[in-house]
């Protein structure tokens, strides 16, 4: 029987392979003048909710106990259509939060390396490029949020 979970994993295999080229939209220097200029493209519908970019993020920023760089917030499951089986008759969204500590991994990019949790997420589900680049992505596919940090 098709269930949520059966949906999401086939989805997002299928989309791993598609999107595996777009990971990194691009890679360049993070300095204080680029970085308003930079984002997170993340797209909730094929996020497993596995938490791997959680714990990727707050090692690579050794965040101390209670503080976070990203969160997966979840909504669901509850049914969309009385009646109807499978995982599209669901709502179950799995969504990748980045918090106010979210920095864009400046340390990282200044390398020429991607974020953390765009190179941890097995999914693909995440990518880091210019707004500009990313939102042109955005329009190709539904369920999907486009981020990027307030600059102080
Ligand atoms: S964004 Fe990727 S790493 Fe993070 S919870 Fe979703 S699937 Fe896992
Ligand atoms: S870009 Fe870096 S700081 Fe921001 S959520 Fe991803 S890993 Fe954490």
């Amino acid at each position: 029987m098709t269930n949520a979970h059966n949906v999401i994993n086939e989805t997002t295999n299928f989309y791993a392979k598609s999107t595996a080229k777009t990971k990194a939209v691009t890679c360049a220097k993070n300095d204080s003048e680029t970085a308003g200029k930079f984002g997170l493209l993340i797209d909730y519908e094929f996020c497993t909710g596995c938490e791997t970019c959680v714990v990727a993020c707050k090692k690579e920023h050794d965040f101390p106990v209670g503080k976070w760089g990203i969160r997966v917030l979840e909504d669901g499951p509850w049914q969309k259509i009385d009646g109807e089986e499978g995982g599209r008759g669901f709502n179950w969204n799995k969504i990748p939060v980045p918090t106010d500590l979210c920095d864009l991994c400046g340390k990282r990019t200044a390398r020429g390396k991607i974020p953390s949790c765009v190179h941890h997420c097995q999914a693909f589900a995440i990518k880091y490029g210019t707004i500009k680049e990313l939102a042109k992505i955005m329009v190709e596919k539904p369920k999907q949020v486009l981020w990027f940090p307030r600059v102080t």
